[in-house]
């Protein structure tokens, strides 16, 4: 079998960048986007990959981005975050817009332009990377939640528009990981990131892009619709056990 492409969203850090890793071992050749481009460039290398700067906010960059992609079988939606932890009351419209813009416009947006080429593979794969805060809700999280409600709508209505086309669609929900997520949701500052991750072994980076190499290494057939996967401490986003 020649050699399946694998496009990965936010590849720079995190579970983008242990996903690429996942991927390339896994046998893909990996194509990696984010905005730091000196990152994905070095992984990239490393991987025997490619690598393009790539804003998924901005529609010029994610179509350059999508046009110098000859093939894709694999897209993993990954770029996203989170941007304070505001209540409804008090919510900063600056973080919802970022949150909005990446998360679900910037899903919106690579999926669009990479599906036509996912579906002319004749094997087509999305792995879209939400989150538990797509399934529940917390105090201070509306900005995030609603965000990852709509990229898991987005992500599931897909499943039902393109049933019976050769692409499989794929939600990975995770909880709690260790990543830069909490540093840039806090906007740099560590100490009240390090409390997020505080008396919890939290998952890693790693034990999430197993899971996304696993659910892209199942036969074609096979459709693993959604993955949730939470540390063994952690009930839901309000509620872990913490030493
Ligand atoms: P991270 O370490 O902060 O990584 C986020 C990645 O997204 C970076 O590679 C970043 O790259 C990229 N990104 C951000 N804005 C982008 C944009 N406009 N265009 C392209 N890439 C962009 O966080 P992470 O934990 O790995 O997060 C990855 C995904 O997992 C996110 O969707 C997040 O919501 C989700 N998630 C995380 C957790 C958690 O607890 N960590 C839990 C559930 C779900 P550049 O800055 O270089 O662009």
């Amino acid at each position: 079998m020649s050699t399946r492409t694998a496009v990965i969203t936010g590849a720079s850090a995190g579970i983008g960048a242990a996903t690429a890793r996942a991927l390339a071992k896994a046998g893909f050749h990996v194509v990696l986007g984010a905005r730091r481009l000196d990152k994905v460039r070095a992984l990239a290398e490393e991987l025997s990959g490619s690598a393009q700067q790539l804003d998924v906010t901005d529609a010029g960059s994610v179509a350059s981005f999508a046009a110098q992609i000859p093939e894709c079988h694999l897209l993993v939606n990954n770029a996203g975050g989170a941007r304070g932890l505001e209540r409804v009351e008090n919510a900063d419209e600056e973080h919802w817009r970022w949150m909005w813009e990446t998360n679900v416009l910037g899903t919106l947006r690579i999926t669009k332009a990479l599906l036509p080429k996912l579906i002319d593979s004749g094997d087509g794969h999305v792995i879209t990377v939400t989150s538990i805060a797509g399934h529940e809700v917390y105090d201070g999280g509306s900005g995030y939640t609603s965000a990852k409600h709509a990229q898991s709508a987005l992500h599931q209505t897909l499943r039902s528009e393109h049933l019976g086309q050769p692409v499989r669609l794929t939600e990975v929900v995770p909880g709690m990981v260790r990543t830069d997520f909490s540093l840039n949701r806090f906007e740099g500052d560590t100490s009240r990131a390090d409390k997020v991750y505080q008396g919890i072994e939290p998952l890693t980076a790693d034990d999430v892009a197993d899971v996304i190499a696993f659910a892209a290494s199942r036969p074609s057939h096979v459709n693993l619709d959604q993955i949730v996967m939470k540390p063994r401490a952690q009930l839901n986003g309000s509620r872990a056990h913490r030493e």
